[in-house]
């Protein structure tokens, strides 16, 4: 459980980072709150021979009004989202997600941009961010970029950043008073989704159904056109491919995406 060796620099601001990232080109990795990446390297699953900080770095974090959309800084924590009056005003689902990810110090630590960078379909953020229709922006010395959730998450841990991009900020359009649900089934409190589903304003995702969070499209139709919310649920495990691991098979899986979809659908109905 000892990382492979490693160079560590601190950015002072995101345009720093952006400059150290094509400074080291592949040979680097961001560090944000690192709950994510240092369990990785110590299994050396990841050994990267730079880590560049952005921990402290300048202008990352924050949440700020943008017209109809939360602007949401990269480096900000989960806790920060979780207790923010802004965001449980406009965007409750999100700050409710941020409240379940894991403990009081993983939620002091991690941070948004992170989760969302790491892409583990099991997790919150990338399940919420999907169900809001939001979206991110990534920086690179080109300038920056925006893609919306469902386009940025392609493929199990594998997102659309391009080598020497840094995820910059998250938009999420702001809801006010919008019913919401949000159910996510687990063993233990501090344990990643078994499977998890968010629904608001007629979108339904899942997580852990498949290698990204997922849209549970054939309910969101049946419902649309009117199906109660138990037929409606009857149909969320359409189009998935959830995995198999020693927490569940892929039957229990589609069934829990259907029992949390209809739970998720009563709360907003
Ligand atoms: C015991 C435990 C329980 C957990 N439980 C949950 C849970 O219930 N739900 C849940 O959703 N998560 C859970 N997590 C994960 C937690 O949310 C992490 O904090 C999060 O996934 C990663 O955020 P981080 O800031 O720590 O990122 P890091 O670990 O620092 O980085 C993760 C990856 O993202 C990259 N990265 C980070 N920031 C950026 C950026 N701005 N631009 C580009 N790339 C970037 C890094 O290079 C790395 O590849 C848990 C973690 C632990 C250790």
């Amino acid at each position: 459980m000892i990382p492979a060796p490693f160079d560590y620099v601190a950015a002072d601001s995101g345009p720093h980072a952006i400059e150290l990232l094509a400074t080291h080109g592949d040979d680097a990795k961001v560090l944000a709150g690192g709950h994510s990446l240092l369990p990785m390297m110590k299994l050396r699953l990841a050994a990267p021979a730079v880590l560049i900080d952005i921990g402290r770095a300048a202008g990352l974090a924050g949440i700020v009004v943008d017209g109809e959309e939360l602007v949401i800084g990269a480096t900000t924590r989960h806790a920060d989202l979780a207790s923010s009056a802004l965001v449980r005003a406009d965007a409750p689902l999100l700050a409710h997600a941020a409240s379940l990810v894991g403990d009081p110090q993983i939620r002091h630590r991690g941070t948004i941009g992170g989760s969302l960078a790491h892409a583990d379909p099991a997790a919150d953020l990338p399940m919420a961010l999907v169900a809001l229709g939001g979206s991110v922006e990534l920086t690179s010395p080109e300038g920056t970029r925006r893609i919306v959730a469902e386009d940025f998450f392609v493929g199990y841990f594998e997102t659309a950043l391009q080598d020497g991009e840094l995820l910059t900020a998250v938009r999420v359009p702001r809801r006010p008073g919008v019913r919401w649900g949000y159910e996510k089934f687990v063993r233990r409190a501090n344990d990643w989704a078994i499977v998890g589903a968010a629904a608001i304003d007629g979108r339904i995702a899942l997580a852990n159904m498949g290698p990204v969070p997922l849209r549970a499209r054939a309910a969101e139709q049946a419902r649309a056109a009117g199906a109660t919310n138990a037929d409606a649920a009857a149909l969320a495990a359409q189009g998935t491919s959830p995995g198999e691991d020693i927490h569940a098979d892929r039957a229990f899986r589609e069934h829990l995406a259907r029992v949390l979809t209809r739970r998720v659908l009563e709360q907003i109905s």
